[in-house]
């Protein structure tokens, strides 16, 4: 026989229509929608005039891919319809990990979230007075509590993220004047946060005095004009000057400030409500101890070291605050009343100080014999289950990452994975494509899957992902 010329296999084709009518094809119209579908089809078509066209099918294969028409649609609407947006397992060994979505949030910020957000909420409704009421309220009184230790009253009013909270806090105090900053502190906060940047925008102008390494308190007092509205402190948050430095203190600063009658802002960018020397970790300054230095305001994001939802936070002296909130940019920055239900309940679980409600915190927390337990146990079983696995547990270090300083690490115990015919690199790529994606990093041509970030709960889905590599 013959075989049919190119124009006549595209005749072979059958129409979207009739492709519609198929039997399979109509049943899933009443789960997906007939617009999903339609377009799914019209895409498996697409795909086929281009295998025809590049002559890559010839009759014999066109007409069995025409009888898989049905499944190609199928795949198709699953790659359509699957969210983009997926949990994964991180035993990357990064607590705030930023591309991992940073702080997972506790069940009862969730649960309060949904309450609220299901139906209607009193978010700006007074219940007492039956009028309108601010947003702010509900999380402003458990920042105060929480801040009890400064001696003085502090307000708090929530933005979008600790960005937000930062250009809102130049744009309001120090708009058309100048903000003094130590060239030490510039700093880029990855993606596109520099400090620069995000002052030009909030239209002041940056008065940049001492070097790289050192500035000293004159710098700032011999900086200081008329034009003057606010000294700038920024965290180092994602790396560290060592050597031959010189900064002045967060009170010589708060000192010169009062002299001068100026304003002082730190950007603390992580913002610990928890004090983390109780974990080993000494150069996270709490908000409490800026503020008891006497900073008038201080930037936080609510999804760092807070371990709540995205958002940034101003906390400070009650005037400016009050400024802050009266700018009309503070309407474009406020939060829904998802994350104010979310951070309420956070918030709530540190007046408790039921601490490891918080899962970012109860993996700072949790003690390393309770890790080393539970690789040891995945290590006896990986290795029971697959001779092509080799599996050590090993002593390493989880960074708490999310703009904490790079030295900030803690204890823990890993899974050194190797495997059998795999490169370490084909490994970690192959784990990522797993059901639920496990993300791992890769050290010495060995997998490194840190346990401390993995919920106790997922240590089967992770043996049952390496066992399940391991068959193949
Ligand atoms: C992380 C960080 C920011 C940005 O905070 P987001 O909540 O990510 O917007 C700003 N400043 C500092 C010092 C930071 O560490």
């Amino acid at each position: 026989m013959k075989a049919a010329a190119q124009s006549e296999l595209y005749r072979l084709l059958p129409s979207v229509d009739e492709i519609l009518r198929f039997e399979d094809v109509a049943k899933r119209i009443g789960a997906d929608g007939r617009s999903a579908v339609t377009a799914a089809a019209r895409d498996v078509l697409t795909n086929l005039r281009a295998e025809i066209a590049n002559g890559s099918l010839d009759e014999q294969r066109l007409r069995f891919a025409i009888d898989g028409i049905g499944d190609a649609i199928e795949r198709q609407l699953r790659k359509e319809l699957t969210p983009s947006l997926r949990p994964v397992i991180n035993a990357a060994g990064v607590i705030l990990h930023t591309n991992l979505g940073r702080a997972p949030l506790s069940r009862a910020a969730l649960e309060h979230s949904r309450e609220v957000s299901v139906g209607y909420s009193n978010l700006e409704f007074d219940l007492e007075a039956g009028e309108r009421g601010k947003r702010d309220i509900h999380v402003n009184r458990l920042f105060s509590r929480l801040l009890s230790s400064v001696d003085r009253e502090v307000s708090t009013v929530v933005v979008n993220n600790n960005a937000a909270a930062v250009m809102l806090a130049l744009n309001s105090l120090a708009e058309g004047g100048e903000v003094i900053v130590s060239r030490g502190e510039l700093v880029e906060i990855g993606g596109s946060f520099r400090i620069p940047d995000v002052m030009s925008k909030s239209q002041a102008s940056l008065c940049e005095v001492g070097t790289t390494n050192r500035t000293r308190i004159v710098d700032y007092e011999k900086a200081i004009n008329e034009r003057t509205r606010l000294l700038l402190r920024v965290h180092r948050s994602n790396f560290q000057i060592v050597g031959f430095t010189e900064s002045p203190s967060l009170e010589e600063l708060v000192a010169l400030g009062k002299a001068r009658g100026i304003p002082v802002m730190e950007d603390l960018g992580s913002g610990a409500l928890f004090d983390l020397r109780e974990v080993g970790i000494a150069q996270e300054p709490t908000i409490a101890d800026s503020l008891r230095a006497g900073v008038d305001i201080v930037t936080y994001s609510g999804d760092k070291l807070l371990g709540g939802p995205q958002a940034g936070m101003l906390s400070g002296r009650k005037d400016l605050v009050a400024k802050i909130r009266s700018n009309p940019m503070f309407r474009a920055l406020r939060v829904d009343k998802l994350i104010y239900g979310a951070l309420e309940a956070t918030l709530l679980s540190y007046v408790r100080e039921d601490y490891d409600a918080i899962p970012a915190l109860r993996f700072m927390r949790t003690p390393l014999e309770a890790i080393r337990k539970r690789a040891d146990a995945l290590a006896r079983e990986l290795t029971k289950q697959s001779s092509r696995l080799a599996v050590t547990v090993t002593e390493a270090r989880t960074a708490i990452g999310g703009g904490s300083a790079p030295g900030a690490t803690i204890p823990t115990f890993v899974l050194a994975v190797t495997f059998d015919g795999f490169s370490a690199h084909q490994l970690a790529d192959a784990l990522r494509r797993a059901e639920t994606p496990i993300i791992v990093r890769v050290e010495d041509e060995r997998v490194m899957l840190d346990l401390r970030t993995v919920f106790p709960e997922q240590d089967a889905q992770l043996l049952a992902a390496l066992v399940n590599l391991a068959q193949q």
